[in-house]
């Protein structure tokens, strides 16, 4: 279910410790005086985050359209469909991405004013960064199966564990019960590996 997903995520890690070494460089408190500071770590954090998204959006469009693909091969998710995605809250993260992204950036801000570019408040940025593409990868994922699910005329689903030793008890009370493609609740826990699979009557 979440092979392709991996292997975008992955590769999209390796270029997220591209982006934030670059900013480790810029931020080096050697490198300008005292007062640049606020401006040089304004305009590099913001960079910062742009690339970070320009990196990250055709790659979760991509993963959008290997989910959808994977069930129903007429037509394709649009920019328009991810963007409107995103600017959606999610139930299992407690946000919407897009505002998300804002306040990641002005924290990261906020903490390397008041640490003098600090390295370590980087990493944290990046370890938070990495943690939440990882989750919305998954949900767009799902998010994109049950479009295609929806275009194919599916009605009712089945919800799927992946059966191992990690499955949280709210997950395994859930595991081949049979919901209607409209009333799918959400994922009860960050990281949830739970999927959904269509049920034919016929
Ligand atoms: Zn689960």
């Amino acid at each position: 279910m979440y092979e392709f997903t991996d292997k975008v995520l992955a590769h999209l890690n390796r270029q997220y410790i591209v982006i934030f070494n670059r900013l480790k460089s810029k931020v080096s408190t050697k490198k300008f005086a005292k007062l640049d500071e606020v401006t040089v770590i304004g305009k590099a954090v913001d960079q910062t985050y742009t690339e970070l998204m320009t990196v990250t959006k055709p790659m979760l469009l991509q993963i959008a359209n290997w989910a959808y693909h994977n069930y129903c091969t007429n037509g394709s998710l649009t920019e328009m469909w991810l963007t409107g995605f995103l600017n959606d809250y999610s139930p299992v993260t407690k946000y919407a991405f897009s505002t998300e992204i804002d306040r990641k950036r002005s924290r990261l801000y906020e903490a390397l004013i008041a640490t003098k570019g600090s390295r370590k408040e980087i990493d944290n940025a990046l370890r938070y960064w990495a943690k939440m593409i990882a989750e919305y990868a998954v949900e767009i994922t799902d998010a994109a199966t049950l479009e295609a699910f929806n275009d194919l005329g599916i009605t009712k689903v089945e919800w799927f564990t992946e059966e191992d030793e990690r499955v949280c008890g709210e997950c395994g009370k859930r595991h081949g019960r049979i919901y209607p493609i409209d009333a799918v609740p959400p994922k009860p826990h960050w990281g949830c590996r739970c999927y959904l699979r269509p049920v034919t009557t016929e």
